[in-house]
């Protein structure tokens, strides 16, 4: 069974804009999935209605499991310490607090920030920053992640490390991922699969398995 299954999605939003135009997609489980194309194409539309923040105009969904979305600028919680926001998640599912605060830790220490659980997010830099959200949207233990540019303001050696922890948790976990991002180069380096999507109207327009070996460090 895959992952994620459209079936024509077709999102026409009140103002009129045709932002995705009938789009067919497979992903199967474990698939690491990158969508570019340029500002306005969809992307974030089509994560957004697999998330099922949104609703397609016409077309089916399909996901299994509930999806998790990291943003760009993902917002941790300022008066929290690191640990406390990676717990958040399970505290809202009522996981008990001794059982949530040794996974976050774990959490943490998978994305190399085992030491600085205690510190708040303003004393973080923005890749460290960005290694808690991530912790944070594993904690949901989502089988399906959905990430909307979360690197994209990030440095590009910030980024080259990022890359490496999602990729390893990535394989760890045996996660799908869908990665939306208008950085092709980072695209090549993350995905199994990179799909182009054309900016008028939202179609995909080419796909391209990735089958060389990925860049290592
Ligand atoms: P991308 O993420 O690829 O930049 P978006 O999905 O944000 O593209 O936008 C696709 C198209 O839909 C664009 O033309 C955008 O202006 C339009 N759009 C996005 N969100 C809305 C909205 N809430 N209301 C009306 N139009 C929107
Ligand atoms: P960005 O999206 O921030 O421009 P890229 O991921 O495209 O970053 O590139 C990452 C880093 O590699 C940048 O510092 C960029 O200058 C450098 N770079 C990209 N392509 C080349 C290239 N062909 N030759 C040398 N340096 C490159």
């Amino acid at each position: 069974q895959d992952a994620v299954v459209l079936d024509g999605v077709t999102k026409r939003y009140a103002t009129g804009t045709l932002a995705l135009d009938g789009i067919d997609l497979r992903v199967a489980r474990g698939e690491f999935v990158c969508f570019v194309g340029a500002s306005g194409c969809g992307k974030s539309t089509l994560l957004n209605i697999i998330s099922n923040l949104d609703q397609a105009t016409s077309g089916s969904v399909s996901v299994v499991g509930h999806p998790a979305l990291m943003f760009q600028e993902h917002a941790l919680m300022p008066w929290l310490s690191a640990l406390d926001n990676v717990a958040l998640p399970m505290r809202l599912a009522g996981v008990p607090k001794g059982k949530r605060l040794e996974r976050a830790q774990a959490l943490l220490a998978s994305v190399h920030l085992g030491d600085i659980a205690d510190k708040r997010p303003h004393e973080l830099s923005g890749g460290m920053r960005q290694r808690v959200a991530l912790a944070r949207t594993l904690a949901t233990e989502a089988p399906v992640l959905l990430m909307d540019e979360p690197f994209g303001a990030l440095d590009a050696m910030t980024r080259d490390l990022l890359h490496d922890e999602l990729e390893s948790v990535w394989r760890a976990r045996g996660l799908t991922v869908l990665f939306v991002t208008h950085n092709v180069r980072e695209a090549v380096r993350l995905a199994d699969r990179v799909i182009l999507l054309s900016s008028r109207p939202g179609r995909v327009v080419q796909e391209y398995r990735i089958d060389v070996p990925r860049p290592r460090r």
